[in-house]
């Protein structure tokens, strides 16, 4: 809280560095106060057999990448689930996950699948792709810089021209997300070939399997890189590395 209210706007200014006052600890900031909120408008855990088998699969990515990247072991991770059918899954910066039952209800995913849906949002957060993101937005829209915090958010979101500009950003973090993500859930014990098969449900799900976005792959695609990935993964080594977690 501290960190917010020295960077946020309304604060007195670290003088023009904005830059320099973009940092992981304010992006975890906000996130922890979105994410509040966030919880404030769900139902949240309201299936407590479903809320107990999403955080036992969490629980068990969340101790490989706190071991993987050791700047989330001091996170405050958090793991709820609601029954909102707008929402899918996320992790927002800080390891602050909300998962849709409808979603995983919708695509029938088993448990290596719940792992590959959850290991791809945890990947986004452990691998700072929202920092990146707006670091990204800086360099390409320099008009940003020295403005507030909140200013350059509303922009990533809203401001037509730089979200163009993003895109190839916000593409490439998906598809990082995807191979990360079956990377670790794989370290984390499922077999690769079961986490490549949420790809498949998920591109079975879609009504535009084989359309792209400028910032984001199609399914089709996604689904073949993770076969391509599991197959790699499945050739060259027998077993994920078997070190205990603790
Ligand atoms: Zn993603």
């Amino acid at each position: 809280m501290l960190v917010l209210l020295a960077l946020l706007p309304g604060a007195p200014a670290a003088g023009s560095a904005q830059d320099a006052a973009l940092t992981q600890q304010l992006i975890i900031a906000r996130a922890a106060q979105v994410y509040a909120a966030r919880l404030d408008e769900h139902v949240l855990d309201g299936d407590a057999r479903f809320a107990a088998r999403v955080n036992a699969v969490a629980a068990t990515l969340i101790a490989r990448a706190r071991r993987d990247y050791p700047d989330t072991a001091s996170w405050a991770w958090e793991v709820h689930t609601t029954n909102d059918p707008d929402q899918n899954a996320d992790c927002m910066a800080g390891g602050k996950i909300l998962v849709s039952q409808a979603y995983v209800q919708r695509l029938e995913l088993g448990d290596a699948e719940l792992a590959m849906l959850l290991a791809h949002e945890i990947e986004h957060a452990a691998l700072h792709h929202n920092l990146k993101e707006y670091e990204q937005a800086l360099k390409l829209a320099p008009r940003w810089a020295g403005r507030p915090f909140m200013e350059l958010e509303h922009a990533v979101d809203h401001d037509s021209e730089l979200i163009d500009q993003l895109a190839p950003t916000n593409y490439a973090q998906e598809v990082e997300a995807d191979r990360e993500g079956m990377l670790l859930a794989w370290r984390a014990g499922w077999p690769a070939a079961q986490l490549a098969d949420y790809f498949k449900k998920m591109y079975r799900g879609s009504v535009h399997p084989r359309r792209s976005k400028p910032d984001y792959p199609s399914p089709q695609l996604r689904w073949q890189a993770a076969r391509e990935l599991a197959a790699t993964l499945q050739k060259n080594y027998v077993q994920a590395p078997t070190e205990p977690l603790h």
